[in-house]
């Protein structure tokens, strides 16, 4: 089989030739940063992309059959987080050469982590009203404004940026997407705490910030189809995960330090599992308070475990109809839909069977807090990556071919848009 043939290679073709590749190159001993490399340059670190850009033009169901020859024999791949799930594949489609050159091998190596600067506080579900300006001056464009809820931003290098460059457009027509570089006067990142305790989210204040003119993802003006392709990403869950993370336990430093890299992102996410709502406990907590008896707690857990089978079988639908090579179909709107009902229904379940002690935190409570935990995370899964209200618009008008919602402010100009936030950045 040869990288970029114009026959497609069988499961069997590409298992052959990676497990050849595998056995002349993997060395547990070997530096994290340059074992990628080497996997990077192969092709085989991301085999659906280009060949032209470190892949090998495979298509998209071959990924996951690369990443089971690396985790069987303990190997590591690219990492994850913001970096390789939203702004590498978004650079890949939408950069210039100059930035995929720049920028893309990094990524895949790990040596850059990254954030997104979406969000404003005027500025969220709506997000094509944001305000924060970008204003060229000479080979440069200087950034000001204010981006909040940025996951991950208190230790990231570069981040995704959207701008308004534009006044006199409508407001989707006048925004730039910038790859920022985070590590500058004039950036300033502030940890926000969450109710549940943890710090995973940051305000980001921008003053005079400057940003290189190559920096620029498509056209200026031209950011917000870019954004979208980013959008994309993250509403179907970072659709592509390439990361194989290290087996637990597989001994030399190539896995060690892969794994001290994966701890410390998980930092942020610690309390993602309880954020889903952890319906996997529902029967155990059932059965330990000695309520799984009682008919109304065994039809609300029959009715939640029933929508999580439901969803489970959906997601493998979608992704069966992606293995064929079909356009993404209806599946991926309902997905992040369903995620937060299942969250909140679980978290129903829980309040039910722990009745008033579901409050108590600490470590003699329901779970050592777990249960807790799971109360106070559920709502941001009807907020991130789009609310659950803006998803059913989505899903209205894309999916059922409803009318669209009115919008007033569309087609006029930017500036003449009534705001209401008073927090914008300064007009021109
Ligand atoms: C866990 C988490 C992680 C996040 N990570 C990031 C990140 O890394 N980077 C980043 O940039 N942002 C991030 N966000 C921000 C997130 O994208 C926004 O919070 C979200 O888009 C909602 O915007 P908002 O908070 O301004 O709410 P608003 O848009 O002000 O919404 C307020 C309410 O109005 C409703 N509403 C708004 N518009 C409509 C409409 N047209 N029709 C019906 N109802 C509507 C909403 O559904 C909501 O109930 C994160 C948020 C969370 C909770």
């Amino acid at each position: 089989m040869t990288a970029g043939a114009a026959t497609v290679p069988t499961v069997d073709d590409v298992r052959a030739e990676v497990r050849a590749w595998l056995e002349g190159h993997w060395d547990p001993e070997r530096p994290l940063v340059e074992w990628r490399g080497l996997l990077v340059d192969s092709g085989w670190a991301c085999p659906s992309w280009p060949a032209e850009w470190y892949g090998r033009g495979l298509p998209a169901a071959m990924d996951a059959v690369v990443a089971d020859e690396l985790t069987s024999i303990g190997a590591v791949g690219t990492p994850t987080g913001a970096g390789m799930g939203l702004a590498g594949p978004t650079i890949l489609a939408h950069g210039s050469d100059e930035l995929r050159g720049r920028m893309l091998r990094p990524i895949l190596t790990g040596e850059t982590t990254w954030c997104q600067l979406f969000s404003e506080p005027g500025s969220g579900s709506d997000l094509a009203g944001l305000t924060t300006r970008a204003d060229r001056d000479g080979d440069e464009w200087t950034v000001n404004g204010q981006k909040v809820w940025n996951t991950s931003a208190h230790h990231a290098d570069l981040g995704v940026l959207v701008a308004r460059t534009n006044w006199d457009a409508p407001k989707h027509r006048g925004i730039t997407y910038f790859v920022l570089p985070m590590r500058q006067a004039g950036v300033e990142v502030r940890p926000l705490r969450q109710m549940n305790g943890y710090s995973s989210f940051n305000e980001v204040f921008l003053t005079d910030v400057r940003v290189p003119a190559d920096n620029v993802v498509g056209e200026v003006d031209g950011g917000w189809a870019v954004a979208l392709a980013t959008l994309a990403l993250e509403r179907r869950g970072f659709a592509a995960p390439r990361a194989v993370r290290p087996v637990s336990g597989a001994p030399g430093r190539t896995v060690r330090e892969a794994q001290a890299e994966a701890d410390e992102y998980m930092k942020t996410y610690v309390w993602y599992p309880q954020r889903a709502g952890r319906a996997d406990l529902v029967v155990e907590r059932a059965r330990a308070t000695g309520r799984s008896g009682d008919p109304v707690v065994r039809q609300k857990i029959a009715a939640l475990l029933s929508m999580q089978r439901v969803a489970q079988w959906t997601a493998q639908r979608a992704l069966a109809a992606r293995k064929l090579g079909r356009p993404p179909g209806p599946e991926g709107s309902l997905s992040k839909l369903s995620a937060s009902n299942i969250a909140r229904a679980a978290a129903g379940v829980h309040t039910l069977v722990s009745g008033p002690s579901a409050t108590l935190a600490g470590a003699d409570s329901p779970m050592a807090g777990i249960i807790t935990e799971v109360l106070v995370s559920v709502p941001a899964v009807s907020i991130a990556g789009g609310t659950d209200e803006v998803q059913r618009n989505i899903i209205g008008e894309q999916v059922l071919g409803l009318p669209k919602e009115p919008q007033v402010d569309r087609d006029i100009p930017f500036r003449d848009v009534p705001k209401n936030t008073g927090r914008e950045g300064r007009r021109p």
